[in-house]
């Protein structure tokens, strides 16, 4: 047997730890692998500063390394500060005023285009590739398609704030039943401010008090934490065809990947070749089938550990 398929086979099975040229990152999941069909990726961090030193600024700037909470946002969804120089990544990892979100989206600059009745809203070269992608796709029979209407691309801040708390509240109801939460914790944790809030959810997951959709991972595999959305760059398009390995090859061969772990149907416009993303510090996660390119960082992604 060729040695790599067995590594990653052992590897897959749990037999083995990850390890070498693959990643120093503990097994995450039996059905979570690293690849490694590709290059070794540069180091997400060093990948950044250059890219951030190409627009003129520096990490302290967007997403301080001393706030844990914007440090994880960073490694979660940070992949957008690595694209194309043809699209504009936000000038913070994490908006906290509708005024800031809409004074970024109108220096960025987006366009409109309608996808069967929902009028969608991107970055102009993101729209483009996604327009190309969807042409091809046609050309084979297939489509790509917004999920959930309009809401699949730009969103503002408020959008952001209630997807958050359509995640936030029943989490809330349902760990306030199950008696993992007291009455008080819960209207003190209702009452924090957003970025206070979200500091303490992710608190709270460490200890398995899950806030995603589904109440079995992580809140931030499920929805962005309020003002930190990919929407929000106007990056991100959600696509109901997602399930479809060709659609998602098309995707990737215009610049389109999936950069959120878990979160399926969520796609990142980069504008970059898949062969050249590992020395833009991502690396890739096979998890059932579907490829996640994310921060090359030691990570660990609570709720997908078991
Ligand atoms: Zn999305």
């Amino acid at each position: 047997m060729y040695l790599p398929s067995l590594i990653m086979i052992l590897v897959a099975s749990g037999v083995m730890p990850v390890l070498g040229n693959m990643s120093t990152q503990p097994l995450i999941s039996n059905s979570i692998r690293e690849s490694n069909d590709f290059t070794e990726p540069t180091p997400f961090y060093e990948a950044l500063a250059k890219a951030l030193k190409k627009r003129k600024t520096k990490i302290e700037n967007i997403c301080p390394p001393s706030d844990p909470v914007s440090k994880r946002i960073l490694e979660e969804y940070g992949a957008i500060f690595v694209a194309d120089k043809k699209v504009t990544p936000p000038p913070v990892c994490v908006f906290t005023t509708e005024e800031q979100v809409t004074r970024f989206q109108d220096a960025a600059g987006f366009e409109a285009d309608v996808f069967g009745f929902d009028e969608v809203e991107l970055q102009p070269e993101a729209l483009k590739k996604l327009n190309k992608a969807r042409a091809e796709a046609q050309k084979e029979g297939l489509d790509i398609t917004p999920r959930d209407g309009a809401e699949a691309a730009r969103r503002n801040y408020e959008d952001s704030v209630r997807l958050w708390n359509s995640r936030f509240e029943p989490a809330l109801d349902y760990w306030l039943a199950q008696g993992r939460l007291t009455a008080e914790q819960v209207a003190r944790l209702r009452s924090l401010p957003l970025s206070q809030q979200v500091a303490e959810v992710l608190e709270l997951e460490k200890t398995g008090i899950y806030f995603s959709k589904d109440l079995s991972k992580s809140i931030l595999y499920s929805i962005a934490a309020p003002g930190a959305s990919q929407h929000i760059a106007m990056l991100a398009f959600d696509v109901n065809e997602f399930e479809n390995p060709r659609v998602r090859e098309i995707l990737a061969k215009h610049g389109w990947f999936q950069t959120v772990l878990s979160d399926l149907p969520h796609f990142t416009f980069l504008g970059l070749k898949e062969k050249d993303l590992p020395k833009h510090g991502l690396r890739s996660v096979e998890i059932n089938g579907q490829v996640f390119w994310i921060p090359n960082v030691p990570a660990v992604h609570p709720g997908l550990d078991k």
